[in-house]
């Protein structure tokens, strides 16, 4: 997430210097820091923050839950070895922390 902004000659970032001031005081902060300011956010503006274990969500089919580092091509690119699923790599691992989140409310709601 703190990755520099400014990208590379032949695709330079956006908004690099607000995305650079934001980098810089993650890394002042700390990440414990920040997921405080988060959980903050996320509760004045009505919305719910739940942690989830992101390990392997990059390598998990969205689809059919083969997970293998051999799912991911590129860097951008998603594809499945074992359904043929294909998708931007952080959408397919973004659908996975989704439902990680949601199985977690779910053990919550069900205590
Ligand atoms: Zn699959």
């Amino acid at each position: 997430m703190t990755r520099s902004a400014a990208g590379t000659i032949g695709l330079p970032g956006r908004n690099v210097g607000a995305k650079s001031g934001l980098n810089r005081s993650i890394l002042d902060a700390g990440w414990g820091v920040f997921l405080t300011i988060l959980a903050d956010k996320a509760e004045s503006a009505g919305r719910e923050l739940i942690s989830v274990n992101p390990s392997g969500t990059s390598r998990t089919c969205a689809r059919c839950g083969h997970r293998a580092k051999e799912n991911r091509p590129t860097q951008a690119e998603f594809a499945c070895t074992a359904c043929g699923h294909t998708a931007h790599a952080d959408v397919n691992a973004a659908i996975n922390i989704l439902r990680a989140g949601l199985a977690l409310r779910a053990v919550v709601e069900a205590a």
